[in-house]
């Protein structure tokens, strides 16, 4: 099984690139940002729950997202692998994961760093925002998905460079290159 998490700031390019990977890999995209934004868009007990925190651009507690995304886990036993996308954000979520697939004698088989540098980032979402208008890509909710980030997620980092998992690839230019960077580095494993 191929467990592949593609981590990076918001604004990296996650989304788009784990839609070509799960195509050419045959994977199971596994998004918690579009399960949150799903259960508010349902108006489900848990998008209640959340719609305020994400709004706010805070990241939502670990139990209640590491459950969510356990229960959409559980749907695809027979899957040839995942991608995790904006999953783990924290060291705690990190570890639940690894719990959960040692569990089940699975492993992450990777972890893809899409590198993006900070100016870049706020120029794509402020983009976005016009596009999509999602109520966290406004400016002030950005600067607080930013701190989030720097603050509790990159310490995701030393967690998976410590298992000898994580591999950094640019995520500046041709989108198309990329991909094919990003191919390399799973067709390598
Ligand atoms: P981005 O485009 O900023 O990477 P996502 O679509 O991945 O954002 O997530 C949107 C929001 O959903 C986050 O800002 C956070 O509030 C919440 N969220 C998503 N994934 C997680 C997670 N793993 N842990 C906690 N909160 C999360």
């Amino acid at each position: 099984m191929l467990n592949i998490v593609l981590f990076g700031p918001p604004g990296a390019g996650k989304g788009t690139q784990s839609e070509r990977l799960i195509e050419k890999f045959g994977l199971v995209h596994l998004s918690t940002g579009d399960m949150f934004r799903m259960h508010i868009s349902e108006n489900t007990e848990l998008g209640q729950k959340v719609k305020q925190i994400i709004s706010d651009g805070l990241l939502v507690d670990d139990s209640i997202t590491f459950a969510m995304l356990e229960f959409e886990m559980s749907k695809h036993p027979e899957s040839k692998g995942f991608i995790f996308d904006g999953f783990p954000r924290t060291v705690s979520q990190a570890e639940s994961l690894d719990k959960y697939l040692a569990d089940k004698g699975l492993i992450i088989s990777k972890v893809l760093q899409l590198d993006v540098n900070e100016d870049v980032i706020k120029e794509r979402i402020a983009l976005r925002q016009k596009v999509s208008g999602r109520a966290d890509d406004g400016a002030d909710k950005l600067i607080k998905r930013i701190d989030e980030y720097f603050s509790k997620t990159v310490h995701v980092l030393p967690y998976y460079a410590s298992q000898n998992k994580l591999e950094k690839i640019s995520g500046v230019g041709e989108i198309d290159v990329i991909s094919a960077n990003l191919f390399d580095a799973i067709s390598a494993i």
